[in-house]
């Protein structure tokens, strides 16, 4: 089939590796440049986990980690650092309870620890009564390589990818007045341009800190309702962002780093790890957010078949190459987004 793909972000790209490596011919639209940082899946790392307070979404992490060892073995190259993943607070939070009965639901590996164990272990602090539970199988995923690779098996395979072209697709499913067979829709933020949705571009912030700690630190997460997620020193500092959802924004416009977002994040970086104030480095990205922080899959009528897909909500990327697999399993008619009921939107 003559398949057509709009947006050349995380889910967009693995949709056409995908595609490709199932012998349809395919060619990506991306509005911007390769490598632009408007979108949600630019920056060189994400975390992928199991830790989950819902365990519809630890299930899920369990069939998505497989993808990413299948890229790994399709490109020859380490996606995935096994860093592990420290989920840490108040023992009695919901999310932090929730999120150990789901690891024991799906028997994922994981380890209680206090705070003293906590900091020697992995260098970061807890404040007295906390505690930490770490899932040693969770890990950082290399975001801009994985971006990369995507698009490299892809273009092996036949796919042609059109950066700083904007897509418009009409009723007829011409894409810029090109016919094709199917199209699938990746468009993130932009998704509402295709069709009427729930969902709610916001502005999110990540920034980089300078820490004195010995010990390997792993990705982790707060768990408290803002959420606050970090990554150990691959060479920029720490990586540290707020998962809180940020002010909505119109995807036309350019984002600005709001100062005192910042300070917010900074405070935290202190508390957490001692890291030295100001930050090295700072950047927005954008979140799509659906209601209940679910993912979005709907066809959109039209005269050929055209799938959405909006790997969203802040927690996508981890199941971006689950979404890439399951996009030629829609165009090959194996399932339909009927059979995903929970990404079909409120
Ligand atoms: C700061 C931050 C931290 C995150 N951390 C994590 C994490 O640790 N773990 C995790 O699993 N997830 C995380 N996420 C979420 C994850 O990154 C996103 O869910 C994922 O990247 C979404 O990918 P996407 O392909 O749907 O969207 P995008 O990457 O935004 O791709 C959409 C693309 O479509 C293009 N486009 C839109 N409209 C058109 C058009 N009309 N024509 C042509 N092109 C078009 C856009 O330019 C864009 O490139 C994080 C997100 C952010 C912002």
């Amino acid at each position: 089939m003559n398949v057509a793909v709009i947006g050349a972000g995380a889910a967009g790209t693995s949709a056409a590796m995908n595609l490709a490596l199932g012998g349809h011919k395919v060619v990506v639209f991306e509005q911007f440049e390769r490598g632009h940082t408007r979108g949600s899946s630019h920056g060189t790392s994400r975390i992928t986990r199991h830790t989950y307070a819902d365990p519809y979404y630890c299930s899920l992490a369990v069939e998505a980690n497989r993808e990413w060892f299948e890229l790994e073995r399709l490109a020859g190259e380490q996606i995935f650092v096994p860093c592990g993943l420290l989920a840490f607070g108040d023992p009695n939070s919901d999310w932090l309870k929730s999120a150990i009965a789901g690891l024991v639901q799906w028997e994922v590996p994981h380890e209680h620890l206090d705070a003293r164990q906590t900091l020697e272990r992995f260098g970061i602090r807890l404040d007295a009564g906390e505690v930490s539970v770490f899932e040693p199988g969770a890990g950082m995923l290399r975001s801009s390589l994985i971006l990369r690779l995507n698009e490299a098996i892809a273009a092996e395979h036949g796919a042609v990818f059109l950066y700083e072209t904007p897509a418009t697709l009409s009723d007829d499913g011409r894409v810029n007045g090109e016919a094709f067979d199917a199209v699938v829709i990746c468009a993130g933020a932009w998704s509402g341009m295709f069709a009427h949705l729930p969902t709610v571009p916001t502005i999110q912030h990540f920034a980089y800190f300078a820490a004195s700690i010995e010990a390997p630190v792993p990705c982790w997460v707060e768990a408290t309702p803002d959420h606050f997620y970090g990554f150990g020193d691959y060479g920029r500092g720490f990586k540290i962002g707020l998962h809180r959802y940020g002010p909505r924004f119109t995807p036309e416009s350019d984002p600005e780093l709001d100062p005192a977002v910042l300070d917010e994040i900074g405070r935290v970086a202190v508390r957490r790890l001692g890291a030295r104030l100001p930050q090295l480095e700072a950047f927005t990205c954008l979140y799509t957010t659906a209601p209940n922080e679910d993912f979005v899959l709907v066809q959109v009528p039209n005269h050929v078949p055209v799938y959405l897909i909006s790997a969203c909500s802040g927690h996508g990327f981890k199941f971006s190459a689950w979404f890439g697999r399951l996009a030629r399993r829609l165009i090959e008619g194996e399932v339909s987004p009927s059979d995903f009921p929970r990404f079909s939107p409120k």
